[in-house]
């Protein structure tokens, strides 16, 4: 027969190597019928002696016992990390079949677990009140034990210290489950988000992979409440999966990089095909549809653009002024103006280059150029 308790990582069973000096007898009382009876140890937690092996040498070596008085011994001293969280660690340290001593003439339908610790002093600290609940809830399923009481409430010793904390409210104590790290289904836009801001320092998505998997082409409208998609969505997944080798689809390599937020001019596609192996590519029919094949059966999209390179107008822009392709980037000659103060700050992927401090980027209007001095606050990524 296995016992759940077993299962739990942050026990051991210390059963064959607590002092010991015979064995104990077996109970009469059948397992679902146990009262488990909660104590402390009366010895502060911190003390070298308050460990399972502390108590089983002064149960059989000064009070002269078969074995140590407890089934279990929770030890605070003893923290270990598991996949939940910090836990105190468990010692399992006589068999829950075996009648120990604990609570006097109750010994055979009792079973003892003790807290180490005096908690007249010490405090019950999170790992220890873990354990607590995580051993309680273990032997619940295991059907060990009808119901909980603390030692005083034993008869005849109404008058013991033991255990001082209450344990109802300990076994309600809720562990603190470690933080969920993962991303949600659905992220609601904030105020001052930007999806640079969302993908900076974070290795599980690009701003490229955001704007493909939520249809973005100008991430300067993020709109505040706007829900984001962390993950490619069902629309996108299934074309890119069946049209796999696939010569029967009627998206154009325009279309499909557009949709993704990449460059689809001739200049930028040749790069492309030439990372893919196509070389010569003009950008005839049949090298489009080849093409398009290659980025599609592609697991890892992004990989498939040149790396890109982004410029960042920062929150403590109010304007900034857009001009036109082909003008003299001069203030009279300006046609518009970005907010980013009003955007929390504002990422646009450098389309091109067009002269020193110069750059063209996609805006809600089209491509605009914008200078971008070193005497501006811009910045590259
Ligand atoms: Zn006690």
């Amino acid at each position: 027969m296995s016992y759940k308790f077993l299962d739990l990582p942050q026990l051991v069973d210390r059963r064959s190597q607590l002092a010991s000096k015979g064995n104990l007898s077996k109970r009469k009382t059948a397992l679902k019928d146990l009262v488990r009876v909660w104590h402390h140890s009366l010895t502060l937690k911190h003390l070298s002696g308050s460990t399972a092996i502390g108590f089983a040498n002064y149960h059989v070596n000064t009070l002269g016992w078969e074995r140590v008085g407890y089934t279990f011994v929770i030890e605070p001293q003893n923290i270990i990390d598991t996949p939940k969280g910090k836990r105190a660690r468990i010692v399992y340290a006589n068999n829950v079949l075996d009648r120990s001593y604990h609570v006097g003439n109750s010994n055979d339908f009792s079973l003892g677990i003790c807290v180490a610790g005096d908690y007249r002093y010490d405090q019950l600290d999170d790992a220890t009140l873990a354990s607590m609940v995580d051993l309680h809830r273990a032997l619940k399923v295991d059907k060990i034990g009808k119901e909980d009481k603390s030692h005083h409430e034993m008869p005849g010793y109404a008058w013991k210290q033991c255990a001082v904390f209450d344990y109802a409210k300990a076994l309600n104590f809720k562990p603190n489950q470690p933080v969920d790290k993962s991303l949600p289904e659905v992220y609601v836009v904030q105020q001052g988000d930007t999806l640079w801001g969302l993908a900076k320092n974070d290795s599980r998505f690009t701003v490229e992979d955001l704007m493909k998997w939520n249809n973005i082409s100008d991430p300067s409208k993020l709109q505040v409440g706007q829900k984001l998609s962390f993950k490619e969505s069902k629309v996108d997944t299934k074309p890119t999966a069946k049209t796999e080798n696939s010569q029967n689809n009627t998206t154009s390599i325009v279309d499909y990089l557009n949709s993704i937020g990449v460059d689809s001019s001739l200049t930028n596609r040749k790069k492309i095909a030439k990372q893919h192996g196509i070389n010569n590519y003009t950008g005839t029919a049949a090298q489009n549809i080849q093409l398009l094949n290659k980025l599609r059966s592609t697991t890892v999209p992004k990989a498939a653009a040149p790396k890109k390179e982004y410029v960042v107008l920062p929150a403590s822009a109010q304007t900034w002024r857009t001009y036109k392709l082909g003008v003299a980037p001069v203030a009279k000659n300006s046609d518009w103006s970005l907010t980013p103060a009003a955007f929390g700050g504002l990422t646009y992927e450098i389309l091109d280059r067009p002269q020193p401090n110069v750059v063209t980027i996609n805006t809600s209007r089209g491509k605009r150029n914008i200078y971008v001095g070193p005497d501006t606050s811009a910045k590259f990524s």
